[in-house]
């Protein structure tokens, strides 16, 4: 590694090294080689061209399909001293003239651009006359139409490579599949370029399923308790689920807000904005919201509703913990998730082939919740990747679950079901079972029937999970048509005759579950800061809070947690041991370093 790179990155960025693969990659564009990077979120993917860009000659061009994530990526720069712009709609006419002017004077190390800008004939002639150090190509994935971010301009890039053969060209992303990664390679001409795959694996995240009672908001807000003043995301079904979960959390005293498309434009942005700005607020969303929010101290996705695949739980989840500290992703589901999005998919407007798909797609991310293996192994094991197992940070780790042979319980309730005409749905059949006389039992004469009461040895908890698990392992079937009103299978066969023995998941008790999450015992969490640390924590949080107001920038913008965490915990003395802080670069030094050490002072 020559050392001007790794004095950049100590100098300018602050840190101390390079992480996984960033040294190879960022030597092998220096030297002037095309790159395909595939990396997961929160890898450290920016850093592979913007270190090229600041060591090669001329400015940088960075394509990136949003425009709050350019927005953020120049700011974030321009703390640390870099020449960085972008050019997009949200400049008036002086405003992009400006920058047209700084880039052809050799003014710029990075320019941000967004790829309809970049096509325009009056932007390619204009880089004919500038000097570029590389095209890096983010989000590349965009250029996939099989992915929900398909970006048809994408497909033109390729004009990039005829006009200027010699300069590098990086395309980076973190979808992994192979299919997308070929068809990027293909669609941007990078088939000779090198790829550099990293692991997907992301350690710090803590991923925990737990099976809904009721609506689950009160399970969330449990959750929540060992989550107090961290920012955090809440994925929910619905616009409706939404709204009424963002309800429920304010009304549990929680800084919560909603974001979903339907929303009016103007407050689902000033959502967003108090999102990326403010410390602890919660946003309970659709999934509509997510590409582009790189906020790095994010410190949990929950989950609140099933997600539609493995695919998707990967890459919500994956909005946690950017900067590597410690983060939960958690899940909670009920057989009414299941009934609800195989609803969703087989009443949607999708053709016949691409339904069956996406009903695979949910069973596959069925069998991921109910299997008592690590979920760590289990969810790598999806998209190709080896992993030993026992990985200690999930659930099925931490908790081995009991198991228990549901044999006889699987054969009660399939008869049960069954001897109930396979027309309802799961709590009438285990009214049935436990013998419960309701008034709908009466109307249609099943306490005459002979499964009735046969049930009375397990509770509702214990029947509950005996049916989702029967609905997830596709013994039974739960009819959308029909207001979700169970069937049998063909899987169900074998058990109904004997010949197949079933073992389920013991449900945890309720009481248990919830005082674990009241303690943190489950939380994923940095250990506590002494109380003084704490004090001068608290302190540069709340001038972090003051400076990102008075800019109106994100508060990571100016530091991270867990910078803000390592000053607390060594309190420098003066500006030369605050400087070998990880995470302070020589320019904020310049710019906050006095600031900082006065209230550290002040807080003592
Ligand atoms: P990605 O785009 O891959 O999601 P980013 O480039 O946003 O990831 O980086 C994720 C986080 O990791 C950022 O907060 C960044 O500051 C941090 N980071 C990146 N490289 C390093 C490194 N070598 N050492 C320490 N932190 C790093
Ligand atoms: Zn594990």
């Amino acid at each position: 590694m020559p050392d001007a790179a790794l004095d950049l990155l100590r100098r300018t960025f602050g840190h101390n090294d390079f992480r996984g693969e960033q040294a190879q990659i960022v030597q092998h564009v220096i030297d002037g080689g095309d790159a395909l990077v595939l990396m997961p979120t929160g890898g450290g993917k920016s850093l592979c061209y913007q270190l090229p860009a600041l060591l090669r000659d001329g400015c940088g061009l960075v394509v990136s399909p949003l425009i709050a994530l350019m927005q953020d990526q120049v700011e974030a720069l321009r703390q640390l001293g870099v020449r960085a712009a972008f050019l997009n709609s949200t400049l008036d006419a002086a405003g992009a003239a400006e920058v047209e002017r700084q880039l052809l004077a050799g003014e710029l190390d990075l320019l941000y651009v967004a790829p309809e800008r970049l096509l325009t004939g009056r932007f390619l002639s204009l880089l004919e006359r500038a000097r570029i150090a590389l095209f890096a190509i983010d989000e590349a994935h965009c250029v996939s139409q099989w992915g929900h971010d398909f970006r048809p301009e994408y497909r033109q890039l390729t004009v990039l490579h005829e006009r200027w053969p010699e300069i590098p060209r990086i395309a980076l992303t973190a979808t992994a599949d192979a299919p997308t990664r070929r068809e990027i390679a293909e669609r941007l001409a990078l088939e000779d370029a090198r790829e550099f795959v990293s692991s997907f694996d992301r350690p710090n995240l803590r991923y925990r399923i737990v099976h809904k009672d009721g609506s689950g908001a009160r399970q969330l807000i449990d959750f929540l308790a060992a989550h107090r003043g961290s920012s955090g995301i809440v994925y929910a079904f619905s616009r409706k689920r939404v709204e009424g979960v963002a309800e429920q959390l304010q009304a549990a005293g929680i800084k919560a807000l909603a974001y979903h498309a339907g929303m009016d434009s103007a407050v689902r942005a000033a959502n967003q904005r108090r999102f990326l700005q403010e410390d602890g607020v919660v946003m309970v969303a659709t999934i509509a919201f997510g590409m582009g929010i790189d906020k790095p101290d994010v410190r949990f996705v929950a989950h609140v509703d099933l997600p539609k695949s493995i695919e998707g739980y990967y890459q919500e989840t994956g909005r946690a913990g950017r900067d590597g500290d410690p983060a939960d992703a958690w899940l909670a589901y009920g057989l009414g998730d299941v009934v609800n999005l195989r609803q969703l998919i087989t009443q949607g407007e999708a053709g016949e082939e691409r339904k069956r798909l996406e009903l695979r797609k949910l069973d596959a991310l069925l069998g991921y919740c109910e299997s008592t293996a690590c979920r760590r192994q289990s969810l790598l094991g999806w998209f190709g990747e080896p992993h030993p197992g026992a990985c200690g940070n999930c659930d099925n780790c931490l908790e081995p679950p009991e198991s228990w042979d549901g044999t006889e319980a699987a054969r009660k309730a399939l008869s049960c079901v069954y001897r109930t005409g396979q027309r309802f749905g799961v709590v009438h059949v285990m009214d049935v079972l436990m013998g419960k006389p309701t008034d709908k039992v009466r109307q249609y004469g099943h306490d005459q029937l002979s499964t009735w009461g046969i049930g009375r040895d397990l509770d509702e908890r214990a029947w509950r999970g005996v049916f989702r698990q029967l609905v997830a392992g596709g013994l039974l079937d739960a009819d959308v048509e029909r207001h979700g009103a169970l069937r049998l299978t063909p899987l169900s066969t074998p058990v109904l005759r004997g010949e197949q023995e079933l073992r389920f998941r013991r449900e945890p008790e309720r009481a248990a579950a919830r005082g674990r999450d009241r303690r943190r015992g489950t939380a994923a969490a940095l250990p506590d800061l002494a109380p003084d640390a704490q004090l001068r924590f608290d302190a540069l949080r709340d001038w972090r809070a003051t400076m990102a107001k008075e800019q109106n920038v994100p508060a990571y913008v100016i530091f991270h947690d867990s910078t803000l965490r390592a000053i607390a915990e060594a309190a420098p003395a003066d500006l030369d041991d605050l400087s070998r802080i990880p995470g302070i670069g020589a320019s904020k030094l310049d710019r906050y370093g006095e600031d900082v050490l006065q209230h550290l002072f002040d807080a003592d």
